[in-house]
């Protein structure tokens, strides 16, 4: 089982602090939209896991989401 961050592009508003939280994962663009480190979808290793939870917790407009995959 697997997990990977999904952001809501419609809630997102920028600023970064995700980026900030995670930044193993996530950098900001130039508007301080979050953009991952490679491409293709968000997936957290297992030892980032704890950290993505806080980010997806921490994110002001509910924005990140941490999904499981099989
Ligand atoms: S913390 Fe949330 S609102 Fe802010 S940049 Fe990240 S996903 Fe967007």
């Amino acid at each position: 089982m697997s997990r990977s961050l999904i952001v809501d592009w419609t809630a997102c508003e920028g600023r970064g602090l995700c980026a900030d939280l995670l930044p193993e994962l996530l950098t900001q663009d130039k508007w301080g939209y979050p953009q991952h480190r490679s491409t293709g979808p968000i997936q957290v290793p297992e030892a980032l896991e704890r950290p993505a939870r806080q980010a997806a917790r921490m994110c002001p407009r509910l924005a990140l989401h941490l999904a499981t995959e099989n």
